[in-house]
């Protein structure tokens, strides 16, 4: 069967619900904030990565191969992602993680086993050269005539699966005016809402220090310089995967507000981000902001 004939039996929760979040913060500003529950599309094909996947699926058997290989740290919520989609369509999958074989494979790894996902350890420092034409040429010698889909997923497939939230969202909203802010990790999500037609205001909080270089990477995908993107650059907790007690509470405290799960790596600097902004009255009174959920519970719960 078909990618695109599966998608449409697929029992995905698309759109994605919309939830707005109340509290007493929120009126006094007179801000709106809507949360994207992309974390809800699936237990397994969840979040942003979902979106990144759909098309690179559909490009992968256009060009008639049956195994993807990408890459990923052992926490990463792409390749649990790119496991599970692999078993449900029908494609091998390789993940090529980054350090050495550990003793125990942690739950995602564990998971992406079981999905039938092989793993190839290699260590950081060739980890790090995953996108020089030597490396590539040497898994493909290694794996075969593989589909590689880059750390993260974000290439130029990803950008029509994520361009799809905005479509949502101004279905859900009725035509009212908004803009859409995103955790950046490797700003594919960012890019995809960047390239739809509708050029929505984007706000991306990066989640990694240093991560200005990432404007770069976002406008080579587009290929072209995003006109409504604001980059925020200092809510990074001191690094990609760095947490606090003040961005630990935060999330704690989000969960007691609003009942709804978020995790410190993605979501949390997002949100804490996006209060802060609040607080400081960075918005207009009447903004309407849409806030991606873009999942990433799978890695935080174990
Ligand atoms: C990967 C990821 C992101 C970052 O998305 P990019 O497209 O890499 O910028 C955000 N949130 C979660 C939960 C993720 O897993």
């Amino acid at each position: 069967m078909s990618v695109v004939h599966q998608l449409s039996s697929l029992d995905v929760n698309l759109p994605s619900p919309l939830q707005q979040l109340e509290s007493p913060l929120l009126s006094e500003k007179a801000v709106r904030v809507f949360l994207k529950r992309d974390d809800l599309i699936h237990p397994y094909l969840s979040g942003n990565k979902w979106r990144k996947l759909k098309y690179n699926l559909i490009e992968a058997e256009r060009q008639g191969k049956d195994t993807l290989l990408s890459f990923g740290g052992a926490y990463s919520n792409h390749i649990h992602a790119l496991a599970a989609a692999g078993k449900i369509f029908n494609f091998k999958t390789i993940g090529i993680i980054r350090g050495d074989e550990p003793r125990d494979l942690n739950e995602t790894l564990r998971f992406a086993v079981n999905q039938g996902m092989t793993l190839q350890f290699v260590d950081r420092a060739r980890y790090r050269e995953k996108t020089s034409s030597e490396f590539l040429t040497e898994l493909r010698n290694k794996h075969g005539d593989v589909f590689i889909i880059p750390e993260g997923g974000s290439n130029q497939f990803a950008l029509p699966g994520c361009a799809e939230v905005v479509e949502e969202v101004q279905q859900q909203l009725g035509g009212q005016t908004f803009s859409i802010m995103t955790a950046v990790g490797s700003g594919g999500t960012a890019a995809g809402i960047l390239s739809h037609s509708a050029k929505i205001p984007v706000y991306g909080v990066a989640v990694l220090k240093g991560a200005g270089f990432l404007l770069e990477d976002i406008q080579r995908l587009l290929t072209e310089k995003p006109e409504k993107f604001t980059f925020f650059l200092d809510y990074h907790f001191g690094g990609y995967a760095k947490t606090n007690e003040v961005l630990i509470n935060f999330v704690k405290d989000f969960k007691q507000q609003f009942g709804i799960d978020i995790e410190p790596i993605y979501t949390g600097k997002l949100m804490s981000a996006l209060f802060d902004l609040i607080e400081k009255d960075y918005f207009e009174p009447g903004s309407t902001i849409v806030a991606l959920h873009t999942g990433g519970l799978q890695g935080y719960k174990q």
